[in-house]
């Protein structure tokens, strides 16, 4: 028999070569199975009618039965649309029509029995239903019609007349051509312990349900699957790699640890910065490689916890680095970690892209003979020209910029694999980290140093300029600095950056006696560099800029951060940029700027923003309002991650599962040698193949 799963859509009848194309190029639609997988963003309950005379604006959908009584077609050019009157015997309401109107006119004649669906609009007083779906009402009983599914499809779908009705009779014809049920994609004593839907079954159900509960099932048993098969290839990918490689082993804690931690340290360590150095010195002295992620809200500590966890690895003979997203945060890092380091006997470098010439070659040098013993950089320490005499430990500062391909080369620089550190501010709720670094142990600090005042956070519109002002004076009048950030949002970056220039020229007019920098994303890094040292060494007091200083960026002078169309950021990159005041023991301030008119959903992320400073309730809250996919750092990581069912925000309970389930799995067959797993192996290898983007997922 024949598994037409695998053809062609274009082969199905009724599709063709050129819907195909469209199916294809529009919604990536190739073979039949893609098409079973295509499922509805909706259902519908079909199973009404109503009256005409019953039908009001507000009504989200209805059906009636009835017939045209006649066609006209009303207004000129743009503006023609097709009315038809329609009258179930007693009322009449109008149909109409914007486009494809000779279409219309042939398909539907005049006094014959239809069934019409469609929403409800108020127009000059009365109502009328904007191009509506038509059934004829041969051969449909309204018992069948039930949950109908609602398929989308995009403008140039539906300007060559490819609805969601035609998809759905396509996924009809699919099912009605399959000659055997869709092979299971999961071992049949799993569907029975944990009461799944087998696959053919769930497939037509997300499509037909009888009822909202067999789509439930359905629904439930696909989610589950989508994740399984993600902890399955993340959890057997570890277990390789820990079988692979033995870690290396930092048994003491020594010389350098000690002097810094008893002479260098000026201040008491938190508790949670002592518990996360507990952790990672556990890992190190393992024996086995340490991979960790390190999250805490900006100015949690996590700098200093690196530098104490590369000591160390100087105290057992080994060679550490950090690498940094930007030239900035390396240069950054440099200063700091040298005057943390004042006084001690330890040889630190910096190496960036603009590092040219003789100097490089020192530094190269040092680094190859291991007479350097921390390297700070950028993407500049991954080049092939930086071999490491015995690299122990890298730290990964900003994981979100660095591809885990990226990652991968530093293991190419030792025989061993070092151990990897890798620090994130951006707080990742626990079921999202589970799925995208399910193979990184993960600590967190929890805890902000002492002495800090919480950043106030106001809303403020953006008609009240007056006021914003004042309030950025007052900062400056009292020797602080002062961020105005814009979004960029690549689809209109010519508005954007005019907004930008816009508010540049204002402040300038409003503050002449200040001294205002620029940065913005289309200008040359070196360019960039020069205004942002400008501000750092505070020769500016003002630093206007697109969300380019969103990472890391240290003024602590600086107390005022105002976002301008507040609007259209993200909660989490609200956060983030909040983050960057507030970092000097005096009260900061963040002002929200927006337009005075804002979605229901916007006014919520601005009152998470202005209640709540912590990092890890507002990802939650971000995680809900708006689904991973839109997450920050999954995507500017390029962790194109196409969940197709499963919500990371509300699944959380099947992701526990799934991963028990595959851990399970794992331990009582490490060597995959169970006939009854052999489909979960072969559906790795497929899967590996097609959407899930798994190389970015580690
Ligand atoms: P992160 O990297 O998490 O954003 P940093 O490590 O840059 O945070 O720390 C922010 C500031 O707080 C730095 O100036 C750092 O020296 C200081 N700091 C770190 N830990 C402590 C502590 N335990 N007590 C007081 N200050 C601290
Ligand atoms: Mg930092």
């Amino acid at each position: 028999m024949a598994d037409i799963t695998e053809y062609d859509v274009k082969y199905l009848p009724g599709v063709g070569p050129s819907r195909a194309k469209l199916l294809h190029d529009e919604l990536h639609i190739h073979t039949v199975r893609d098409l079973l997988y295509c499922f509805p963003y909706k259902h519908i309950d079909r199973s009404r009618l109503y009256y005409i005379h019953e039908l009001n604006a507000d009504m989200p959908y209805v059906q009636i039965k009835g017939q045209i009584l006649s066609y006209e077609t009303e207004g000129e050019g743009r503006k023609r649309r097709l009315v038809a009157h329609f009258s179930d015997g007693r009322g009449v309401v109008d149909l109409v029509w914007f486009q494809g109107i000779k279409y219309i006119t042939s398909r539907y004649k005049l006094h014959k029995d239809y069934i019409v669906f469609g929403r409800p609009a108020g127009y000059n007083g009365r109502i009328n239903i904007p191009h509506p779906d038509i059934d004829e009402v041969d051969g449909l009983s309204l018992a069948n019609m039930g949950l109908r599914p609602y398929y989308s499809t995009t403008e140039k779908m539906k300007r060559s007349g490819l609805n969601s009705r035609s998809i759905e009779n396509f996924v009809q014809t699919a099912f009605s051509r399959l000659e055997q049920p869709v092979e299971e994609t999961l071992p049949s004593y799993l569907l029975q312990e944990l009461h799944l839907m087998p696959l053919d079954e769930a497939l037509r159900k997300m499509h037909f349900p009888q009822n909202a509960d067999e789509f439930g099932r359905a629904n439930y048993r696909l989610k589950f699957e989508e994740l399984f098969y993600i902890q399955l290839n993340i959890l057997r990918y570890s277990r390789d790699r820990l079988q692979k490689y033995r870690g290396l082993n930092f048994a003491k804690v020594g010389e350098y640890f000690m002097q810094f931690f008893t002479q260098n340290l000026r201040f008491e360590l938190t508790g949670a910065q002592k518990r996360v150095l507990r952790e990672i010195r556990k890992d190190v002295g393992s024996g086995r490689q340490m991979n960790r992620l390190l999250q805490g809200d900006v100015g949690s500590g996590k700098t200093l916890v690196a530098l104490m966890s590369m000591l160390m690895a100087l105290d057992n003979g080994y060679q550490a680095c950090i690498m940094a997203p930007t030239e900035i945060l390396a240069e950054q890092h440099f200063k700091t970690f040298t005057e943390f380091l004042q006084g001690m006997d330890v040889h630190i470098e910096l190496l960036t892209g603009s590092i040219k010439g003789k100097r490089r070659e020192q530094i190269l040098t040092g680094v190859k003979s291991g007479e350097v013993q921390i390297l700070v950089g950028t993407h500049a320490v991954l080049e092939d020209t930086v071999g490491f005499s015995s690299l122990g430990l890298v730290v990964i500062d900003e994981q979100h910029r660095f591809g885990v391909a990226q990652r991968a080369r530093l293991w190419t620089k030792n025989d061993q694999p070092p151990h990897v550190l890798v620090m994130t501010a951006t707080p990742i709720p626990r079921t999202l980290a589970m799925t995208l670094y399910g193979d990184l142990d993960v600590s967190v600090i929890d805890e902000l140093p002492p002495g800090r005042k919480p950043i106030q956070t106001l809303h403020q519109y953006d008609n009240h300029r007056e006021t914003l002002y004042r309030g950025i004076r007052q900062q400056i009048v009292s020797g602080r600095q002062v961020y105005v950030v814009y979004p960029l949002i690549q689809e209109s970056e010519k508005m954007d950056i005019k907004n930008l220039e816009d508010g540049y020229a204002q402040l300038c007019k409003v503050f002449p006696e200040y001294s205002i920098s620029k940065v913005h994303g289309k200008m040359k890094p070196s360019e960039k560099d020069v205004e942002m040292q400008r501000f750092v060494s505070g020769e500016t007091q003002i630093l206007v800029a697109t969300t380019v200083i969103e990472v890391g960026v240290n003024v602590p002078n600086a107390s005022m951060m105002v976002i301008e169309n507040a609007e259209r950021f993200g909660l989490a990159q609200l956060h983030q940029l909040r983050g960057r005041v507030g970092r000097g023991a005096e009260q900061s301030y963040c002002i929200l700027v927006t337009k005075y008119q804002l979605s229901a959903e916007t006014k919520k992320r601005i009152t998470i923003m202005t209640e709540s400073t912590d990092g890890f309730e507002i990802a939650e809250a971000d995680l809900k309002l708006r689904g991973p996919g839109d997450l920050e750092g999954t995507q500017q990581s390029g962790m194109a991650f196409d969940l197709r069912l499963a919500n990371l925000g509300r699944d959380g309970q099947i992701l526990q599962l799934a991963r028990d389930v595959a851990t399970r799995i794992l331990d009582e067959d490490p060597q995959g040698v169970n006939p009854q797993n052999a489909i979960l192996w072969k559906q790795l290898v497929a899967l590996r193949k097609t959407h899930v983007n798994w190389s970015s997922i580690s």
